[in-house]
């Protein structure tokens, strides 16, 4: 078992680094870093690419719950934007107005951008997301620049091929199934060179500026 986790963590870090998710914390970072003006931060950097995978971590009660109620996908626990985003945003509100209450407002900004972010992204599958769920459950998916229906078959589709020895997975083998396979490519990289090179510029001039 050792062993697996050994093997499964250049695919983690793969993910954590180049992965989607991280790119959109990134230009999130980026764009609001620059347009609120703020001081060079790697927490506000971290928090930006964590928000943008705080959707996923649905993933933990998945796991925990996933015999016990036979799940078999960790959408069917929290992936419901309307929900998550104001949850979220609101926690934010609430321990940033204590902690740095001249930053409220850019925080909260990149809490709902780089969560909804995740969503829209999410949405681009063609089964969608319950973008209003869990009640009503009507999925919707990302095409042509908005939101439309998406068909409900998709997402039985999607859930007979995750049902097919789901009782079997044990939770690095969801983990691993879930991360996204081959090499990533050129197109990946420069998505992800940009951002970090114009938040660098960016830092070496704020603090060249004093
Ligand atoms: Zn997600």
């Amino acid at each position: 078992m050792l062993k697996a986790y050994f093997l499964a963590a250049p695919k983690v870090l793969k993910q954590l680094v180049f992965g989607v998710d991280t790119i959109i914390g990134l230009w999130v970072y980026m764009v609001l870093g620059i347009a609120f003006w703020m001081p060079p931060s790697l927490i506000c950097l971290a928090l930006a690419i964590f928000f943008a995978y705080l959707p996923d971590l649905d993933l933990i009660p998945f796991f925990l719950l996933k015999k016990r109620l036979r799940l078999v996908s960790h959408w069917a626990v929290g992936h419901y934007p309307l929900w998550v985003t104001a949850i979220s945003t609101l926690a934010v509100y609430l321990v940033a107005s204590r902690v740095v209450p001249g930053s409220v407002l850019f925080l909260c900004t990149l809490c709902v951008t780089c969560i909804v972010s995740h969503f829209f992204h999410d949405s681009v599958q063609p089964h969608g997301i319950a973008w209003l769920g869990p009640w009503p459950s009507t999925r919707f998916v990302f095409r042509g620049g908005r939101l439309v229906a998406a068909d409900p078959e998709k997402w039985r589709e999607r859930l007979a091929f995750l049902s097919q020895g789901a009782t079997m997975r044990n939770s690095l083998e969801e983990t691993l199934m879930r991360l996204e396979s081959g090499q990533v490519s050129l197109v990946r990289i420069k998505w992800w060179i940009v951002p970090v090179l114009v938040i660098s510029i960016y830092w070496i001039c704020r603090f060249a500026i004093g």
